[in-house]
């Protein structure tokens, strides 16, 4: 059996290092992005080295954004003393989505996860401290998937938080357990926000 040209073994290396791509479809992707003529690939490539580029983290929420403070935390109009603690940056446009939260975010960027050695020290968590020690935080929150993982953030950062005077919330119900807040639809989150329970 004849191995694919370099070239191509190193594209198939490159997408199977993607999250859910497998070997088959590593191959079928390459070969795909092969078949382009050169102007639709070099398109993609510089799209995905100008985002990688021109974007990094908020220093205030850990939202993606061109400059140091994202569009949201820039916003006068949005609530600031109520901090809705997201595991992905995915999640925040999960909840802009339904245009009904007017608060500002803060991102964990992950779940702790000890099966996957993912302790609460790899969190964004110092930032939200901070937060919480220096401004007059009335809300926060809790906003991680149903998850097992999920859940676990979410108690772990509430007692954490425990012995501040701020009120911590959980969403309600509703939300299909076990699930990832980016596949709820609109209305379903929106209500979820409306009808959040002390945690
Ligand atoms: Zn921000």
């Amino acid at each position: 059996m004849n191995d694919y040209p370099k070239y191509i073994q190193d594209l198939i290396l490159e997408f199977s290092k993607l999250p859910g791509i497998g070997y088959k479809t590593a191959v079928r992707l390459s070969m795909h992005i092969i078949n382009k003529n050169l102007e639709e690939v070099l398109n993609f490539s510089n799209s995905i080295k100008s985002a990688k580029e021109n974007l990094k983290y908020c220093g205030v929420c850990g939202n993606f954004s061109e400059d140091e403070t994202c569009f949201i935390c820039k916003d006068s109009s949005r609530d600031k003393s109520l901090i809705c603690v997201v595991q992905d940056v995915k999640d925040v446009y999960a909840f802009e989505k339904t245009r009904s939260y007017m608060g500002v975010y803060h991102v964990l960027h992950g779940v702790i996860s000890p099966n996957r050695g993912i302790g609460p020290e790899t969190l964004n968590l110092e930032g939200l401290i901070k937060k919480v020690n220096s401004q007059n935080i009335k809300e926060i929150i809790l906003a991680t998937s149903p998850t097992l993982e999920g859940e676990a953030t979410s108690i772990y950062i509430s007692k954490l938080l425990g012995e501040k005077n701020i009120k911590i919330t959980r969403l309600a119900y509703g939300i299909p357990l076990g699930s990832d807040l980016e596949y709820v639809d609109e209305i379903t989150l929106s209500r979820a926000l409306d009808f959040r329970r002390d945690f």
